[in-house]
């Protein structure tokens, strides 16, 4: 039985005081819940706040991106080591917003998941289809090229320390949800491929984390489908009672 994985994407949004103030109210909303990993990834200036006032909480932080590199002459970027000093136990790599905005490839995502989960770093690794890929018929095609190419060369053990979040380009921030079946199709079809490539027991192990206009009141369709192991939620993540609503019906 895989436990549910519910994460919030804050993407560029919320000021430091108001990141705290929010996870403040989280945490009081999901006192006593169990049953699920929660993950906060809040925007780099908020994370060391947002670390502080998670202290002692069951609720863990992650970053958004990160880079490949632990230091040096790299204008912009962040490390692995860097979110971990603020308190990051995970990051994001792979959100199509990074794929789509700043040119990230395959490649690329693939050095930085590794060099990320050799840094002891939790990866939820994005992957996902625009519209147009979907309704040319390319769906299965995408996914399994950013799979493929993505996870190439992790070995078993990497999989303990990472999720896979299908997140279809064309639900994520339109209010336009895939419904339970769509989601379950496409997460049965990574599951096939994460057994082809990788064996039965990375498959069976490995949540499939899904993503797009997730919201309170579809959350608990969506969980209830066999292959769908938690959510990556980005604008239904940013209030606390939102959030909260998400992971109680995910449990
Ligand atoms: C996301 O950006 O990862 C996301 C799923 O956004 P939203 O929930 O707003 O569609």
């Amino acid at each position: 039985m895989r436990k549910p994985l519910i994460a919030g994407n804050w993407k560029m949004n919320l000021l430091v005081s108001d990141a705290v103030k929010m996870v403040n109210e989280l945490k009081s909303l999901v006192a006593g819940v169990n049953g699920a990993d929660i993950v906060v990834c809040p925007v780099f200036t908020a994370l060391s706040a947002v670390g502080e006032a998670l202290k002692g909480s069951a609720i863990e932080m992650g970053g958004q991106n990160c880079y490949l590199k632990e230091s040096g002459a790299y204008t912009g970027e962040i490390s692995p080591q860097m979110l971990k000093d603020v308190g990051c136990a995970w990051t994001i790599i792979g959100h199509s917003e990074r794929r789509q905005y700043f040119g990230e490839t395959d490649e690329l995502l693939n050095q930085k998941l590794k060099f990320a989960l050799a840094s002891g770093l939790k990866v939820m690794f994005c992957v996902g289809e625009t519209l147009e890929e979907r309704e040319s018929g390319q769906m299965n095609d995408v996914l399994e090229r950013q799979v493929i190419k993505g996870l190439a060369g992790l070995s078993d053990s990497d999989f303990d320390s990472m999720s896979v979040a299908y997140e279809p380009v064309w639900a994520i921030g339109t209010g336009k949800t895939a419904s339970p079946e769509q989601a379950q199709e496409a997460h049965a079809f990574i599951r096939g491929l994460l057994s082809k490539q990788f064996g039965a027991g990375v498959a069976e192990k490995v949540r499939i984390q899904y993503g797009g206009s997730v919201k309170a009141d579809n959350a608990a369709e969506l969980m209830a489908k066999p292959d769908v192991d938690g959510a990556l939620v980005g604008g239904a993540a940013l209030k606390a009672d939102s959030f909260a609503g998400i992971i109680k019906a995910s449990v």
